[in-house]
Order: C-alpha cells, then structure tokens, then sequence
C-alpha cells in the first residue's frame, strides 16, 4: 500500500476507523472509537485507547477515569461539549494492554488527521503513550510524564504551532489521590492558558484591550 493521504473531513475520517483493518486490534475490537466533541474547539484531549466501556459504547472516555476526567473538567467550569477528545489508537487493545509501536504508527494517518482538521491551539496528553506520541511528533524528546507534566511546551506538529500541555491519565489518579492532584493542578492550568487564549483572541480586534495585564501566553511556556 502506497503512503496514505490525511482525511479532508471528518465524515470520511470517522468512516475509515469505522472499517479500519490497518492493524490487528480490529480482531478484537465491539466498537472503534474515532472520538468526539466540539470539532470547532481548539482544545484537544489525547488519550491513550479506548478501555472496556468506551468499546461497548464506541465513545471516549465514558468508563471510570472518563467520568472522573469529565468531573474534574466540570468542576473547573470546562463543559466537557466544549473540547475534543481522542486517543492516540482508535480500538481497544485486548486486556487493557498499552498499544504496541506498530499499532500506533499504524493508526497515526487518524490522529494527524483530526489534527489538521482540528488545528488546536492546545493539545492535552493524557498519560505516556498520548504524551509520546505528540511530543514524537513536535520532534521533542519525551522524558516520561511525571517529569513532563504541569508544563507547557511549544511543538511543531504538521507545521501548525501548538501549545502540549501533558498530565497524567485519569486512569492512574482514580485511585491515588496524590495523582489525583496532581492532575487538578494540570487541568487547572489548561484552564488558565484557554482563557488567555480567549483573551488574545478576544483583543486581537481591540488594542486597547491588548494592553491588559493579564498572563500571556509566552508566561506558561517553559
Ligand atoms: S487501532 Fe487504528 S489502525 Fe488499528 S484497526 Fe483500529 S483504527 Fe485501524
């Protein structure tokens, strides 16, 4: 098979995953899940693949740690309708198990995809395989997520600039109150450079509003 092209829609997009075959999780898999939310977002959540439950629903994050990720963005004030969400593979690898390399490179054409068609400002990366994968693709060294975590790094990813904001998945936080915490403390910023993002936005239009003291985005980068 030739080198694949991106998808130019999101129709066509989540159709392919739907009759994917690219690598053998498909064996396994009840139901693909491409991934949803607000495709006008420019927030993005990258998980790592769907477990259990997302698999009986096709949808993510929906089991325990989805429901504890979409409390704690609720807790925040962030609607969990207002971001997008994914994963880093599209099916469930059996058991639980973390993806293989070549599952991920096999369902990469996916992921890249959603970005382009996405073009997110911030990138979230819930976890090591998510955290990797998209420093992998800015072309940073990943140092593991306990090191990269609680930061902001700005990538190149398919020449767009964003800003990847990693933390731990909700999965280890669900019962370890410290990780816990730890991810509060990350969503919370993720919060807080949205904002400034809004208010960037927001004051491109109106110079007096630009002089604002408020943070700006260069404050959270490392
Ligand atoms: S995990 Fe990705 S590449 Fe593998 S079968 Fe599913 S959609 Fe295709």
């Amino acid at each position: 098979m030739g080198i694949q092209s991106y998808f130019s829609d999101w129709q066509s997009l989540e159709e392919a995953i739907k009759h994917c075959h690219k690598c053998p999780l498909y064996r396994s898999r009840k139901n693909p899940v491409p991934g949803e939310g607000n495709k006008n977002s420019y927030v993005m959540f990258v998980g790592e693949a769907p477990g259990a439950t997302e698999d009986e629903m096709g949808r993510p994050f929906v089991g325990a740690a989805g429901r504890l990720l979409t409390m704690i963005l609720e807790s925040l004030g962030i609607k969990r309708e207002s971001i997008y969400i994914t994963n880093v593979v599209k099916c469930r690898p059996p058991g639980n198990r973390e993806p293989k390399d070549e599952e991920v490179e096999a369902c990469s054409i996916y992921l890249e995809s959603q970005i382009l068609l996405l073009k997110p400002k911030v990138i979230v990366t819930l976890g090591n395989v998510a955290g990797k994968k998209i420093f992998g693709m800015g072309s940073q060294q990943w140092g593991g997520v306990m090191k990269m975590r609680g930061k902001a790094c700005k990538l190149s990813i398919l020449n767009l600039t964003i800003l990847a904001i990693p933390t731990l998945h909700p999965a280890a936080a669900l019962y370890n109150p410290q990780l816990r915490t730890l991810l509060e403390e990350d969503i919370k910023l993720v919060k807080k450079i949205t904002e400034s993002i809004a208010q960037e936005t927001l004051s491109l239009g109106d110079v007096q509003k630009s002089k604002s003291k408020t943070k700006t985005l260069l404050d959270y980068l490392k």
